[in-house]
């Protein structure tokens, strides 16, 4: 089954001819208006950014707007006091930018952020919720930055959908309603059990209900003055004032974030991570993210062996595909914390031949069970402790291409589910601490993610931009999922270049996942059927619901193609300028 050697170059030929053909159809040779899309978690962040593209707003416009609203109708998933990573592909110039909005942990922060007195980790809600985890917010300096080089509207235009709506009010989705309803705590948190719940005659504390109108003329203050003072009207004054006040004065486990803090927060540019597949360019995020670099070693490793061949969904397949993500995962634990704290081997975890060495070790009659951290080449010889890895689905990931052609892949996060829970300026603060490795050291050896001052927490974060053969755009897409979001990304590119499928079906797709644990399959999808054999083959497979939420837009003959997770409330919006 391992690919013969001559098999790519034949592929890279063929596909360079289909792109032709896209191109001369999709662009013509006039001046002829291309249309603009969407591809967004929830239908007014979807039209936000549809309006500022019918005014004439870049990618970059769009995706502001798209935050900004985000933030106010799907708050347990992402807002303007968390972070993202934005990918940013200039049609004109054929650039790819890579913008690091992740948060930064206190000056105040020490290493036993999250151990109790014994040293041991805490459980992970006591250390969630409260003021001790939440980062300096990343996502308004990110988008000013991203604004600055590629932005065409004014900055404070941006903003008035977001205003609006939340003065105006917005209907509450199904998925913010199903996160009210089954969460454990929002209902005794200062600020948000106001918001997220009314009180009804006798004094009960009702959630909202799908379809009940929220209003938020507190995030319409905080949005008016970031539409005013640019980034400074977040990062100085009132709001950043309030968000410290929130922190510090938690009811549970309040934290040191300072005014110092704001000040020093730097959003940064960073260098995207690319690897060749199957004659396509994959492009991602680098670490911070531990996402970009994971998945291209998954797809590394499969490039030896014929996916295409196995087809979707056998046995086969979602063998294989598992004892691939065994192995990067395993390396994801090991190598990966924030670039500018540690050192982070990417060239050496994403070398050809090291990938090549580790596509051996997959066998198709055996799971290998545990996979083991590869040794990299010119590996130095500084060891590090396992990360030992919690995260919990929410977070948010929209793709966007304007009428120039120009592209936005963004995904963006307050880490759990509603974030710290704490509320302020009315926004959700995130909880992005609780992404760093609870323990500093294990078995002796530092943990690359540990926690340390000014430091970016390590994220699975995988906003992904695809070239074709001839270096033109083919598609963005990226999902929400904690650590199942590289998994998740990993197998949509797969069925979009492996499997040629279209974006809608490579999204529905069932799910599965293995993080180097148990092999989890998506509940109530054929892929249960699967379970027996897999278990012949080894391994422990574990049915349960996985909430992916792709959003991604391909490039076909016909023209753009947009798709939304069928397991979130999102939709896609196109049209002509
Ligand atoms: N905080 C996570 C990360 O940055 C994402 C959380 C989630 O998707 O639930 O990787």
């Amino acid at each position: 089954m391992k690919l013969n050697r001559l098999l790519p170059g034949l592929s890279v030929a063929a596909l360079g001819l289909v792109a032709l053909v896209t191109l001369a159809s999709l662009f013509g040779t006039g001046e002829e208006p291309r249309p603009f899309m969407v591809a967004s978690a929830n239908p007014y962040a979807s039209e936000a950014g549809a309006e500022v593209m019918r005014r004439g707003g870049s990618a970059v416009d769009a995706a502001i707007a798209v935050q900004a609203v985000l933030s106010l109708v799907e708050p347990e998933s992402s807002g303007l006091a968390g972070g993202a990573f934005l990918l940013h592909h200039d049609a004109a110039s054929g650039t790819l930018d890579a913008y690091d909005g992740r948060e930064t942990a206190p000056m105040g922060a020490t290493p036993a952020l999250f151990l109790d007195d014994e040293g041991k980790p805490l459980p992970f809600l006591e250390a969630m919720i409260g003021g001790s985890s939440v980062g300096t917010p990343g996502v308004v300096k990110m988008m000013w930055l991203a604004h600055r080089e590629h932005g065409k509207l004014d900055w404070a235009e941006l903003f008035t959908p977001a205003i609006r709506l939340a003065e105006e009010g917005f209907a509450v989705a199904p998925k913010l309603a199903q996160a009210i309803a089954r969460d454990p705590v929002l209902m005794q948190m200062p600020v948000a059990q106001d918001y997220f719940y009314r009180l009804d005659a006798d004094g009960t504390r009702v959630p909202a209900a799908e379809g009940d109108v929220l209003k938020n003329p507190a995030y319409a203050e905080t949005l008016k003055r970031i539409a005013a003072d640019g980034w400074r009207g977040f990062y100085e004054g009132p709001v950043a004032e309030e968000i410290v006040a929130t922190v510090q004065n938690a009811p549970m486990r309040p934290g040191t974030l300072s005014l110092d803090d704001f000040a020093a927060y730097e959003a940064k540019k960073r260098e995207p991570v690319c690897a060749p597949y199957r004659g396509y360019r994959v492009c991602s995020m680098p670490p911070p993210t531990s996402g970009g670099v994971t998945a291209l070693q998954i797809l590394g490793i499969l490039s030896h062996w014929d996916v295409k061949g196995m087809e979707p969904m056998t046995l086969t397949s979602v063998h294989f595909i598992a004892e691939a993500m065994k192995l990067a995962y395993a390396d994801r634990d090991k190598y990966i914390g924030d670039p500018d704290f540690v050192p982070v081997p990417v060239a050496a975890m994403l070398d050809p031949a090291y990938l090549e060495s580790r596509s051996n070790e997959l066998d198709a009659s055996i799971t290998r069970g545990k996979a083991e951290p590869g040794r990299l080449p010119g590996e130095r010889a500084t060891d590090w402790g396992l990360n030992q890895p919690v995260d919990m689905p929410s977070t948010s990931h929209f793709s966007i291409v304007d009428a120039q052609g120009n592209v936005v892949s963004m995904t963006t996060t307050v880490e759990g589910p509603f974030g710290s829970h704490l509320m302020s300026g009315g926004m959700m603060l995130n909880n992005q601490l609780t992404d760093f490795s609870f323990l500093p050291e294990v078995e002796g050896e530092p943990v690359a993610n540990a926690v340390a001052p000014g430091k970016r927490p390590r994220s699975s974060m995988t906003p992904v931009i695809i070239y074709d053969a001839n270096g033109d755009f083919f598609a963005a897409v990226g999902s929400p999922g904690g650590s199942r979001i590289i998994a998740y990304v990993t197998q949509t590119l797969i069925a979009l270049i492996d499997w040629e499928m279209d974006m809608q079906t490579a999204i529905a797709l069932p799910r599965f996942v293995d993080r180097n644990g148990p092999l989890e399959v998506e509940a109530g999808t054929p892929l249960e059927d699967l379970a027996p054999a897999l278990r012949e083959l080894g391994h422990t497979v574990e049915p349960r619901e996985l909430m992916s939420g792709l959003h991604g837009i391909r490039v076909t003959a016909e023209g753009l193609e947009g798709a939304a997770d069928p397991r979130r409330d999102g939709n896609v919006v196109t049209e002509l300028p």
